[in-house]
Formats: C-alpha cells, sequence, structure tokens
C-alpha cells in the first residue's frame, strides 16, 4: 500500500517536472510584498529564473525581467484580486544575453487573511507569440516592397489623426505617383518597373524620419504621414523627395523616373477618406499641370 502511495507521488513529481510549463502558488499582501510560496514544473524559462530569489521576493525579481509588462501585470493582478476573477494575461521574460521568453498566465485568485493567494499555471508560448508576429507582419507589408500595406497605413493613420484632433497639432499626408510608369514598363519590361518601385521605396524611406510612415497604396502610388509637420513643412519635403527622386539613377539612368506629389493637412474632424481624397485631388492636380511637381489643396 505504502509502496504504492510512493510510486504515485513519484510519477506525480516527475510529471510536474516534464511539464513544458510550471504550476505556481503566489502570493501577495496588502502591503505589496510578493512571492511564490510553490513553483515547480519545467520548460525552458524556469531554468533561467532564481527561485529561491522569487521564493523569499518575487517583486523586484518580476519587474526586472517583466520590464514594460510590469505595469500591465500589476494591473491584472489588481483586477482578479478586486473582482475576485481569474487573472488570464500574457507577458514577456527578458534575460540578457538571450531572445525573450513570452509566458501565459492563468490563475485562480482566493483572499487569504492578509492579501491574496493565486494557484495556477505559466506556459510558454514564445514559438506561438513568434508565428503571430509573423502573420501580422504578412498582413501589414506589401510583398513587393517591404513597406507597409494599405491596411497598416489606414491603421496608423487613424492614431495619428486622432492625436492630432485631441492634441490640435499639424498632420500632413503626401501623395506619390510615379509618372507615366505604364510607358516606362513597356519601354524597359515589368521586372525593371518592380525594380524601381523598390529602390523608390528604399529611396523615400531613408528620406524621411521614422515616424513618418511610408506605405505602398497600391501599383505606382505611395503615400507618406507626417505626423506634427504642417501644409508649408510638408511643401519643402515633398520637394526635396521630387528633386532627389528626378536626380537619382534607379537603374535604367538619372531623370528616368519622376514623381508628382499631391498634399494635404488634416482639418480636425474630417474623415479619412475625405483627407486622403483631398490629397488625391492635389495630386491629380500635379498631373494636370504638367507633372514631375509638388501641389496642394486649396
Ligand atoms: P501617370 O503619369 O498619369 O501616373 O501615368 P502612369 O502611366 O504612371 O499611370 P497609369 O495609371 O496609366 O499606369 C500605372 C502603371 O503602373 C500601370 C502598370 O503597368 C504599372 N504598375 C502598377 N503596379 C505595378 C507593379 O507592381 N509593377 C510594375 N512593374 N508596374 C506596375
Ligand atoms: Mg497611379
Ligand atoms: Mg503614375
Amino acid at each position: 500500500m505504502s509502496a504504492d502511495k510512493d510510486a504515485m507521488t513519484t510519477s506525480a513529481n516527475d510529471l510536474v517536472l516534464d511539464l513544458p510549463g510550471v504550476i505556481f502558488q503566489f502570493h501577495r499582501r496588502q502591503d505589496g510584498h510578493m512571492h511564490f510560496s510553490y513553483l515547480e514544473g519545467g520548460g525552458r524559462a524556469l531554468a533561467t529564473l532564481d527561485r529561491r530569489q522569487l521564493a523569499i521576493d518575487a517583486g523586484g525579481l518580476l519587474e526586472q525581467l517583466t520590464g514594460e509588462h510590469y505595469p500591465s501585470i500589476m494591473a491584472a493582478l489588481e483586477r482578479s484580486e478586486r473582482w475576485q476573477i481569474p487573472l488570464a494575461t500574457r507577458f514577456r521574460l527578458t534575460f540578457p544575453d538571450a531572445s525573450p521568453y513570452w509566458i501565459a498566465i492563468s490563475a485562480k485568485p482566493t483572499l487569504t487573511d492578509g492579501g491574496c493567494l493565486w494557484r495556477g499555471m505559466m506556459v510558454d508560448i514564445s514559438d506561438q507569440v513568434a508565428e503571430e508576429q509573423r502573420l501580422r507582419k504578412l498582413c501589414d507589408t506589401d510583398p513587393l516592397t517591404g513597406l507597409p500595406n494599405r491596411r497598416k497605413l489606414m491603421m496608423y493613420l487613424t492614431h495619428q489623426a486622432s492625436l492630432s484632433a485631441r492634441h490640435a497639432t499639424p498632420l500632413a499626408i503626401m501623395m506619390l505617383d510615379i509618372d507615366h510608369f505604364k510607358q516606362f514598363n513597356d519601354r524597359w519590361g515589368h521586372l525593371q518597373g518592380d525594380q524601381v518601385l523598390r529602390r523608390l521605396a528604399k529611396h523615400t524611406q531613408r528620406s524621411f524620419r521614422c515616424e513618418d510612415m511610408v506605405a505602398r497604396l497600391g501599383g505606382e502610388e505611395f503615400v507618406v504621414v507626417l505626423p506634427l509637420t504642417t501644409l508649408d513643412q510638408s511643401v519643402a519635403l515633398a520637394d526635396r523627395l521630387r528633386h532627389s527622386v528626378a536626380s537619382c539613377d534607379f537603374g535604367t539612368g538619372q531623370g528616368e523616373v519622376t514623381l508628382s506629389i499631391g498634399l494635404a493637412e488634416y482639418r480636425a474632424g474630417e474623415t479619412l477618406e475625405r483627407f486622403i481624397d483631398r490629397a488625391d485631388q492635389a495630386l491629380y492636380g500635379a498631373k494636370g499641370t504638367g507633372r514631375d511637381r509638388v501641389s496642394t489643396t486649396p
């Protein structure tokens, strides 16, 4: 009987050590002190953790390892304790000289005399998160140029327009279109045309700050979002880009590629469709008055 019990205990321990994650008991006192009263399991992340420290005082180490995610973990603990709802969140663990781990945590809270006790598990979801990030990038990226696509552009523009409206800060967009690109393809071939699109994408991205998003709208049309930029400032930037492109050799000789550029500054409250349409009208104006020029909306 007792031998059977021993065998069961041993195999249960082996099982815990073999888990691809950890099971734990975690206590937070009302004064904020936190510790893991139980922490066992397997998986790559646990091998790197200082379990003795976590058993005595987990706060400092947790803050150091979770970095920018620490406040959101604390907020999730707070909600779970206050409303006695399960804790379910994910966070990143960062160790020096190693790639970070993504961890999913799921635990049930119980109120104790001096605070709250959680019992639950943590699982390493790094591979799953890497796959999610790869798919998200695929959804947001134009495959030819590697630039953000229309979907990503609209998300960024929505965010920037709301910042601009809230803080009364300027926001401009630049719509670029290659002149006579159909003729270019006819003359040099489609593959050379693709090469121009890729090189122009790189050239344009290098010409702006990192908070200015350069996106491919489709075909030979690109948009640059310029936060904290007025219409007058964007005219100077657009002219600089237009000149640099006209003097660049994209593989078929200098001056073979020129741009028409339309500009608009955001008016608080207008729809994004209207904002983009005004830049498009300005571009149409630049095309109509001879191409290789910059035009603004009235
Ligand atoms: P405009 O000065 O009025 O803009 O003339 P355009 O010839 O540039 O404009 P149009 O809209 O008539 O033609 C756009 C051309 O862009 C047609 C198409 O062959 C080319 N194009 C669109 N997407 C791609 C692409 O991915 N690769 C290549 N090589 N060409 C493309
Ligand atoms: Mg076009
Ligand atoms: Mg064109």
